[in-house]
């Protein structure tokens, strides 16, 4: 069905045979097992750069001042719009796993939680769920940001403490890829994430 619906364009002199489609298409779906083929709507393309990409990002200061500066990304997911690989990334993902990096879930997480209009660090989630998750994100997400802002040196990567939709996405990451860490870490948010995901994992 991802096949089908999606529209996968490598670019930048990446080449991509079908072998390599359908374990891009496999990957991507990896977060949709629990969640069902609903998680696909909202966007049509996924575009593969061959290595980690530049993007331009220009930014207000708040003295109105405007900053232009360059972000060398892995991935990329714009709302209601594309979602960016880097194809080396994804292979050293698959290839050699490390815990915390699985930069398809990492944008998996994203589409999901913008399936609701908002991207705030929860998808959309039956009513009583929802509330149970959003508590115990929340009070695990302070927690990890005050670490982080102490300067402890956390475990989880500090990236997630960007804001609560970069916080699913990361822990999303390490259900993935190093689930076992997440639990000792932060146990409710692991139990939310197998419950949602289901218990497939790449490593
Ligand atoms: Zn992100």
């Amino acid at each position: 069905m991802f096949l089908h619906r999606k529209t996968i364009t490598p670019v930048a002199g990446l080449e991509l045979d079908e072998t390599q489609r359908v374990m891009l298409a496999a990957l991507c779906c990896m977060p949709l097992i629990g969640f069902g083929e609903n998680g696909l709507r909202g966007w049509d393309q996924l575009i593969v750069y061959p290595d980690a990409f530049r993007v331009k990002r220009d930014h207000m200061d708040a003295a109105g001042v405007l900053h232009e500066y360059e972000d060398d990304l892995i991935g990329e997911s714009w709302e209601a719009g594309p979602l960016i690989l880097s194809w080396a990334d994804v292979c050293s993902d698959l290839q050699d796993p490390e815990p915390g990096f699985c930069v398809a879930a990492h944008e998996m997480a994203h589409k999901l939680d913008a399936l609701d209009g908002v991207l705030d660090g929860a998808p959309p989630l039956p009513r009583d769920w929802r509330k149970a998750w959003a508590s115990d994100f929340q009070r695990t997400y302070d927690r990890f940001c005050e670490q982080v802002e102490r300067g402890v040196e956390t475990v989880i990567d500090p990236y997630a403490a960007e804001a609560p939709e970069e916080f699913f996405a990361v822990v999303s990451e390490y259900h993935f890829s190093g689930a076992d860490i997440l639990r000792k870490e932060m146990l409710e948010v692991a139990a939310h994430l197998t419950r949602f995901y289901g218990d497939f994992r790449l490593a």
